[in-house]
């Protein structure tokens, strides 16, 4: 075996960062203590289906929202998957329950449109060494979920995940999801050999789909114990509200209960080796950190708008100074109260909103008066 620096994935190998990479998703980290499962369905058909997929997955513990907008299906007939309006849904799902996403994209050209949407961007199995699609990957600020090819080596999916690096992104998980072997009784053969081979030689958390890898649903529980007892980061697994109904991949897709009962066997199977995976119930906790990312994020919003209005307002201030008209306008406040009381269709209600509103204006007077002391 070469020495790292010499190996053809000098950036990936393990000892280019003996510490392990961890891929943070908001409060989650995928490659740390924690065994991550991201869980939904192969693809994303209706706004109903996705939102009950993305309710019972969140209960059931997972902690990423999986969906496909874009199918690469062996036939040029079967469902292709809805392109962007499956994103709008896969994202609102994630919203709805406060998850991240990952989904796939297929095609270069597509890559800025899906980092738009999705917060972790797959690439599927037949796709694993599109270098184009690699490379494009490599310039975009969101994590990458690299599927092994059915055909694909060890070696060059290390290599494949190289290009992403290579290419100046370095947030890369991996996913071992079957490979094509003479068996025919499952899907593709789960090489579960794969996982700590790949611990051992990258520092890229590596996560297991039981679902592409055995195309049986009543095969995922066992096998993703067995993911976990080889040491993977987490899992990737179909779930579907109504299984049978499923546009793809229905076989092995877990039904919300399934998948609830597989998350509680889990607890109990990373317990013995002294690792945690949430399960069901525990998505409150997980929603609870996602809302609280997402108030901050408005809350940074706010600040940046009641700074642009109250720039606004010192310049129309400032107008009326040289006009010599009266800078306080009793009539217009009325109004802009008036207005925003009319806005006001949320829970703050209209009478909140206005005492808000009052302490935005009298505040934006102090900023005028400070100005004009100044300047005077
Ligand atoms: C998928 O995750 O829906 C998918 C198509 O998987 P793979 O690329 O592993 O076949
Ligand atoms: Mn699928």
């Amino acid at each position: 075996m070469p020495k790292s620096s010499e190996s053809p994935y000098r950036l990936v190998a393990r000892d280019a960062r003996p510490e392990g990479t961890r891929v943070r998703l908001g409060r989650v980290e995928v490659g740390g203590p924690e065994f991550v499962v991201a869980a939904g369905p192969c693809a994303v058909e209706t706004r109903d289906q996705m939102l009950a997929a993305a309710r019972g997955v969140a209960a059931g513990g997972a902690r990423m929202l999986r969906g496909g907008a874009f199918k690469p299906r062996t036939s040029p007939y079967s469902f292709q998957g809805l392109g962007e309006e499956g994103l709008e849904l896969l994202a609102e799902a994630g919203r709805s329950v406060g998850l991240p996403t990952v989904t796939e994209v297929i095609a270069p050209e597509d890559v800025e449109l899906v980092a738009r949407y999705a917060d972790v961007l797959q690439v599927g199995a037949r796709n694993t060494q599109n270098f184009a699609l690699l490379k494009a990957l490599g310039r975009i600020g969101k994590p990458v979920l690299l599927k092994r090819g059915m055909s694909t080596t060890i070696d060059e999916l290390l290599q494949a995940a190289e290009y992403v690096l290579a290419s100046g992104n370095p947030d890369v998980i991996l996913c071992e999801r079957g490979i094509r072997t003479f068996e025919t009784a499952t899907r593709n053969t789960l090489d579960l050999n794969a996982v700590p081979v790949l611990k051992g030689r990258t520092h890229l958390p590596v996560l297991v789909d039981p679902s592409h890898g055995t195309g049986i649903r009543e095969l995922i529980a066992p096998l993703s114990k067995a993911a976990a007892a080889a040491g993977a980061d987490g899992l990737i697994i179909e779930v579907h509200p109504s299984p049978e109904d499923a546009l793809s991949d229905g076989a092995q897709s877990l039904t919300p209960e399934m998948f609830a009962d597989l998350m509680r066997d889990l607890v109990g199977h990373l317990a013995l080796e002294g690792r945690s995976v949430a399960g069901p119930g525990s998505g409150t906790s997980v929603s609870m950190g996602a809302y609280r990312d997402r108030i901050d994020e408005i809350d940074e919003r706010i600040v940046a708008l009641l700074e642009e209005r109250a720039r606004m307002a010192l310049r129309v201030g400032r107008i009326k100074r040289a006009a010599g008209h009266e800078i306080h306008a009793p009539e217009r406040e009325a109004d802009v109260l008036g207005r925003v009381c009319l806005a006001a269709d949320g829970p703050l209600g209209g009478e909140a909103v206005e005492r808000l509103f009052r302490a935005i204006i009298a505040e934006t007077r102090a900023a005028e008066s400070r100005e004009t002391a100044t300047a005077a």
